[in-house]
């Protein structure tokens, strides 16, 4: 048998897609959204009928998230937040889902909204009570988020599969396919943000859903309901997607190692009161990011600076290549004051998020050092 490729092989060759047609090393843009017959009324090709079903510039993208998260099936759709939708979608009114608290705010806010239309029993846990809540508490449908945002707390794939029935449905957005295979933990499904360091440019919105079974009602549901009403990515964006790919590995590698030494920087500096960072040995969670994450932890961190909310925005306000804006896993390192995006979900008021991109590290370090100064 041949042995499995690396990730960045994968990448590189985005899975092989190439456009025999022309020749092409790349593939080609195909935005038809109707397809021929010939002259018996046969297809042309069999699965090109129409665009709202599927279309050659998704199943490239998709092959390659495939691979790269050792999956059986992988779906696109037009956001993350249509990902999380598509399998909330597929329970039957009158379920009991289990989400994690202090996650992703859309995350949380559309759910809530959704369980409660729906007569969905809704139970929310925090990271450090998911387990005990799903041993106690029958549940068709768990969702974590692994690392989580903004608080940057790790939750144990394996162990929450082992205490549940329900399907576990793993929102990767932060660890991404490269540094975690969630399914390969014993994730259902794993849900990502596209839009975040998959795609990695801030220019395409894209959600994504993978499973090892393929055959279970749930992603049959999730699969037909796609289908027939058409949550899915444009070709362009799709074709996109391919492009920004092949150097997922390369990028995530990079902003790991950044944050790692942004964080440790910042960690020793007398204006940070504390840092929130898988990759931190005194943050909460690290023993589970060391055993569930490999090559890095990622982009993402928390900075909590000494004061109040005034000094937590003058902080962001002097700092030059940190662009004030919401988002994450982009080659441009990006900062958030969560708290006035969520005022009331008990965000503290001096915490910045930060989106570290692939810039060179020590100038990142001198804005953080001008701007603390
Ligand atoms: C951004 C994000 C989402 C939502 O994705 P969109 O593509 O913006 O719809 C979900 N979960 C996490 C962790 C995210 O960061």
């Amino acid at each position: 048998m041949k042995k499995p490729l690396h990730p960045a092989t994968i990448a590189a060759h985005a899975a092989g897609a190439l456009d025999p047609q022309s020749g092409g090393v790349v593939p080609a843009l195909q935005p038809s959204t109707t397809f021929l017959r010939d002259e018996n009324y046969v297809l042309i090709r069999p699965d090109n009928i129409y665009s709202r079903d599927n279309s050659d510039n998704m199943r490239q993208a998709e092959a390659v998230i495939r691979a790269l998260e050792n999956a059986q099936d992988t779906l696109l759709f037009p956001s993350g937040m249509a990902a999380i939708a598509a399998v909330f979608r597929a329970l039957p009114n009158r379920a009991t889902a289990i989400v994690q608290s202090g996650i992703y705010w859309g995350t949380t806010a559309w759910v809530r909204d959704f369980c409660a239309r729906r007569e969905i029993t809704l139970i929310e846990a925090h990271a450090a009570d998911l387990i005990p809540t799903c041993q106690t508490q029958p549940a068709d449908l768990v969702l974590i988020e692994t690392p989580s945002n903004p608080w940057l707390l790790t939750v144990d794939i394996a162990a929450v599969k082992a205490a549940t029935k329900g399907v576990l449905l793993v929102d990767g957005t932060a660890a991404t396919p490269v540094l975690t295979r969630a399914l390969d933990h014993g994730a259902d499904i794993v849900m990502h943000s596209a839009t975040k360091a998959i795609n990695g440019h801030s220019d395409v919105l894209a959600g994504v859903l993978s499973t090892a079974a393929p055959e279970t009602a749930v992603w049959q549901a999730i699969k037909a309901d796609r289908k027939m009403a058409g949550a899915i990515l444009g070709p362009f964006e799709a074709w996109l997607l391919t492009r920004a790919m092949r150097t997922l590995p390369l990028r995530v590698e990079r902003m790991s190692q950044n944050a790692l030494a942004l964080a440790q920087h910042l960690m020793a500096h007398d204006a940070v009161a504390d840092v929130f960072y898988p990759g931190l040995p005194h943050h909460q969670g690290h023993d589970i990011a060391l055993r569930q994450m490999q090559g890095g932890f990622g982009s993402l961190l928390s900075v909590l600076v000494k004061g109040g909310r005034a000094d937590a925005l003058r902080v962001t306000g002097k700092l030059e290549l940190f662009l004030r804006a919401t988002s994450l896993g982009g080659v441009e390192s990006l900062v958030e004051h969560r708290h006035t995006i969520e005022p009331h979900t008990g965000i503290p008021e001096n915490l910045i998020r930060v989106s570290v991109g692939i810039e060179h590290i020590d100038d990142l370090i001198a804005d953080w050092d001008q701007a603390l100064a």
